[in-house]
């Protein structure tokens, strides 16, 4: 209210104070004021519901002092911002999940431990000009965030599947096609060579036409065990075609993919699979290739590799040829 033009302000008559005070208790949203001294002079039922301190309790008292939990030299400092820009700021839950540390009560949000908050800064202007008191606004915004981390989990989930081999669980061929295009552009910039292994499974048509189709995938699916078993984390494996597997070995030179090939070739022909009655052997013919600047492309690199998996083949099968 200013003296000077006394038509312009009107003072606010006890019931329309009332119901503002009402209406401000009543919202669903955390409504604090604070002066320049981080003191409480108004805190909503949401406040006090949420943070167990009624009103009485807080008021005339430090806010950082009644919640030692708060950030306080990250939250003083935007707090001084809003008192000397005279500007509102806004801090929304993904550059931080929450401000006071309050529980969630609503059923649908049982997933989150926490209330997410977006808190806005409001400077208050006394009838002076003067800035002394912030507004600080706070909202649950847990609905939307659960909702948000959801769907972020099934797309991620989404995204997995799309690279994964339904029977083996290794990488499916185009995205481990897309490994191996990464791995020999790495390789033309640092010139560290990479190996890859190529490898078959021996007379498969034959363990198909005895034990059935089914055995078939039961042997597939050891064999990708198998692999598993035998590679470092950093290598990758992928299911190329029905019974054929491709393993990516970065920095790694053919003679120790040799070594590597050798011990899977030979845990292979001592692996025994049981199905149903029967015991089920196989064996593999593998071929390797060490990357090569020469090969200009990543499918040249895999061509040498896979004609060296031939010779496998045409020199009698279960054994490993370098390229
Ligand atoms: P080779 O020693 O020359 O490799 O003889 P092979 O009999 O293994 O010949 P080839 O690799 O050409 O045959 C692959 C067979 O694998 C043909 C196909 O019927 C079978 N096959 C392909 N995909 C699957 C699958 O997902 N499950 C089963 N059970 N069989 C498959
Ligand atoms: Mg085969
Ligand atoms: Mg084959």
């Amino acid at each position: 209210m200013t003296e000077h033009n006394p038509h312009h302000e009107k003072t606010l008559s006890i019931d329309e104070f009332h119901w503002h005070i009402g209406l401000l208790q009543n919202l669903d949203v955390g409504l604090i004021v604070l002066d320049e001294r981080y003191r409480v002079h108004l805190w909503n039922t949401f406040m006090a519901n949420y943070s167990g301190l009624s009103d009485s309790e807080v008021r005339e008292r430090n806010l950082f002092e009644l919640f030692p939990d708060l950030p306080s030299s990250w939250f003083k400092r935007k707090l001084d911002t809003v008192f000397h820009l005279r500007n509102r700021a806004f801090i929304t839950w993904q550059e931080r999940p929450w401000l006071f540390n309050f529980k969630p009560n609503r059923p649908f949000t049982g997933k989150a431990a926490q209330m997410y908050q977006n808190v806005t800064l409001i400077p208050l202007t006394s009838p002076d000009g003067e800035v002394r008191q912030i507004g600080i606004l706070i909202y649950d915004m847990t609905d939307a965030a659960v909702s948000h981390k959801d769907l972020q989990a099934a797309n991620q989930e989404l995204a997995r599947l799309s690279r994964t081999d339904r029977l083996t669980g290794l990488h499916n061929r185009g995205y481990w096609e897309e490994c191996l295009q990464h791995e020999y552009d790495r390789f033309l910039r640092s010139s560290r060579s990479s190996s890859l292994i190529m490898l078959d499974i021996d007379h498969f048509k034959q363990i198909n036409d005895t034990y059935g189709h089914q055995a078939g995938d039961q042997v597939i699916r050891s064999l990708a065990r198998l692999i598993s078993e035998h590679i470092r984390s950093t290598d990758s494996a992928g299911r190329y075609g029905g019974e054929e597997f491709g393993i990516l070995l970065p920095d790694t030179s053919d003679s120790h993919a040799e070594v590597l090939a050798e011990r899977l070739r030979r845990a292979a022909q001592e692996s025994k699979i049981y199905y149903g009655d029967e015991t089920i052997r196989f064996t593999l013919s593998l071929g390797i290739a060490e990357s090569q600047i020469d090969d200009a492309h990543y499918e040249n690199w895999l061509k040498r590799a896979d004609d060296a998996l031939y010779r496998s083949k045409q020199n009698g099968r279960n054994q490993t040829t370098l390229d």
